[in-house]
Parts: structure tokens; sequence; C-alpha cells
């Protein structure tokens, strides 16, 4: 057994081996522009950008036009936000406390620029309730943004109610759903008006992600330029990245079919560490409605940094890795009501189709071994 062992799934996934070599071929020699329509290297490019696409809307099952590639979440979040607010006069808008720095920093810059923003509390389980979201909205409310799955808990958004109180109120609804693709079945029939999603979750290539758009959806871009994807997000597309994205959405049945095994690995280490350090483990969230691979708790009573220092052997989070080697607690727990230390004494382990049981015997025998240590 080579160490560490990977539990930081929900940080980002290896690129499948699969994946990979049909990559390669496109940084190489097939090398063209997809934007070359005069020759051989331009047409095979602009081929393996239809048949990737394509592969994306089949998945989501949207028409190809719904789907616009960019260079990952943060940015198709951006786009969905601000290019949907672009040219409109402002108004009132609502996200979530618990939302990603991907969101949140968003809304910060347009409440700078005159928005006004209502950001919803999360109810004890790290949920947004359908009636909050109800109750937030006001005359103006012009867009809703609420994610899918939270990256830190784990938690399973009510996002076809908010789809539906949103189509009642006539607003535009857009979740981000970067941690829910391949973590959980999608209702496709009630899919947000506008939807984020990363390459490198999905065990793709980092750089490359899209947003799914619905048809009555008018996105004014942020970026200028060569007019690719309908002009709607301008650049010479990445191609190898593209060609990985849309493969790796062919695999994400199997992935989901291994959601059972991983349901198993979760309660065994939760009922395992449970049994010897029941008043010291706080589970983050006991919402039945969690994804199967990704399990939070905080520990009460140890120094944070002698907790994470110690787990040498194994590579976890505390949290969001997209909070920059941040000694600040995660905001998540700290709307959950966690004090600062018991927020930065949180371990989020993510496990993924690859994950075995020899994995997870180790993390067991292992944290079990490192808690003793530190918890006396
Ligand atoms: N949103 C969520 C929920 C995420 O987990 C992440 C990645 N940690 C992002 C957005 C950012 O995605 P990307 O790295 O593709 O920009």
């Amino acid at each position: 057994m080579s160490l560490p062992i990977y539990f930081d799934y929900a940080s980002t996934t290896p690129v499948r081996s699969e994946v990979l070599d049909k990559m390669l071929p496109y940084f190489s020699t097939h090398y063209g522009n997809p934007g070359s329509n005069l020759h051989h290297f331009g047409w095979l490019a602009q081929e393996a950008i239809d048949l990737s696409r394509n592969q994306i809307a089949a998945y989501f099952k949207v028409k190809p036009s719904g789907v616009i590639f960019t260079s990952g979440a943060t940015e198709s979040n951006n786009l969905a936000i601000k290019g949907f607010l672009n040219g409109k006069s402002k108004g009132h808008l609502i996200t979530s406390k618990i939302e990603h720095k991907a969101v949140l920093e968003i809304f910060s810059q347009l409440e700078r620029e005159g928005y006004s923003v209502t950001y919803l509390e999360p109810d004890v389980q790290g949920q947004i309730t359908k009636e909050s979201l109800s109750k937030g909205i006001q005359e103006d409310t012009l867009l809703v943004s609420l994610m899918m799955v939270n990256n830190e808990l784990g938690t399973i958004s009510d996002y076809v109610a908010f789809k539906e109180i949103c189509d009642d109120h006539q607003i535009c609804f857009h979740s981000d759903a970067t941690q829910a693709i391949g973590k959980i079945e999608l209702d496709f029939a009630n899919l947000p008006h506008l939807l984020s999603f990363s390459g490198h979750k999905i065990y793709a290539p980092k750089g490359v992600g899209g947003l799914i758009m619905h048809p009555s959806m008018t996105i004014i871009p942020l970026v200028h330029g060569g007019g690719q994807e309908r002009g709607i997000r301008s650049g010479t597309l990445p191609v190898p990245l593209i060609v990985g994205l849309g493969y790796a959405f062919t695999f994400i049945p199997q992935i989901l079919s291994c959601s059972e095994t991983l349901f198993h690995f979760k309660e065994k280490i939760i009922n395992e560490l449970l049994s010897n350090y029941e008043s010291k483990i706080l589970i983050n969230s006991n919402s039945s409605n969690t994804i199967s691979s990704l399990l939070s708790f905080s520990i009460h009573g140890v120094y944070w940094e002698d907790l994470l220092n110690s787990l040498t052997s194994i590579a976890i989070s505390n949290g969001s890795a997209c909070n920059v080697k941040s000694t600040n607690p995660s905001h998540v727990l700290t709307a959950l009501g966690h004090n600062r230390d018991l927020a930065l004494s949180t371990l989020r382990i993510s496990l993924s189709y690859m994950s075995t049981e020899s994995d997870v015997n180790f993390l067991i025998q292992y944290l079990s071994e490192k808690l003793a240590k530190i918890t006396k």
C-alpha cells in the first residue's frame, strides 16, 4: 500500500486513464484550431468539440447549443450570474451563507456594485429550506443562486423545489452543481435555468468545465473576442481538455453505480469512529440527504494544528481546498454555529469509486490510533 492514501476526491480527482488516452492525440497530432474551417486539422478539432458537446448534452438531456465550455466552475458561476445580470437594471439577489467562495465572492462584488443580496441561513443540518427561499423573495428579485451539493458537508439541496419557486416568480435560478455531477442522479426534467460544473471533480482535467443554459436564458458575455461558444465565451477552445471532459461524462453512470458501496464505507467509518470517540466527534450533517462519498466531522478538545499535522499518511481536508491555505475557519461551519477551534478541527473525508475496502480499513485504524494519542 503506497502512502499517503488519497481521501480528498471532493477537492480534485485524477484524470481517468481512458480519458487521458482520448485526450493525448489532441495535444500532438490533432493540434488544429477548431476555428480553422478551411483544412483537415481544423475539421478534426471541430469534430472533437462537437462530439464532446453532444456527450455532455446527452448526459443532461439538453440541446447541444445549451452547453457552453468554460475554464471550470469558477468561470461558469461568474458567466452565469454576471452574464445574466449584465444589461439589466439593479435589483435584489438571493444566495446562501454556505455557497462556495466561487459564488460568494461574486455576490460580494455585486453588492459593491449596488445590488442588494439576501444570504439564506442553513438549518442545523446544513440545509437551505424551500421555506426560507420563499420568504427571501422580494418584488425585485432577479436571480437566485443555490448550490446543488455542498462541498464541505455533502448535503444535497432541494433544487427541484427551488426551481419551482423561482419559476412561480419568474426568477432566474442558477445552481453550482460542481459537487453534484457523478454524486447524485439528476432530475433532468427540473434542471436549474443555469447550471455550472467542473471537469476536475469528475475525472477529467483541471482547467475545463461548463455552463448548461436553458434555451430561455440570455447571457451577455463577460469576455469579448473571436465569438466562440455562440459569442457567449470567446477564446480558442482547449481541444484536448474538452475531449477529456465530454468523454468523462460517459462514465458517470458507472461512477453512480458505486454509490451504494461508498455509502457502506461511509457508514463503517462513522460507526467505528463513534464507537470509540462518541463524546468527542460531531458529525457535521446528520441529514439523510447527503452524498455517500463525503463525510465531515469535527473533533472536540483537540488543537487543530496538532490534529492536522499528525495525519501524514492520509490526504484529507479540513474544509474546502479552494480557500487557498487559509487558517480562517470555514464559513460553512461557522454558519452552522461552530466556533473557530471546532471549525478548524474538522476532517472532510471524500471517497471515490476508486477507493477500496482496504483503504477504508486503513483510514479507520489510522484515525483511531491518532485520535487516541491527541485526544488524551
Ligand atoms: N464550486 C464548488 C462547489 C466547488 O467545490 C469548486 C471546487 N472546489 C468550485 C466551485 C470551483 O471549481 P473550479 O476549480 O473548476 O473553478
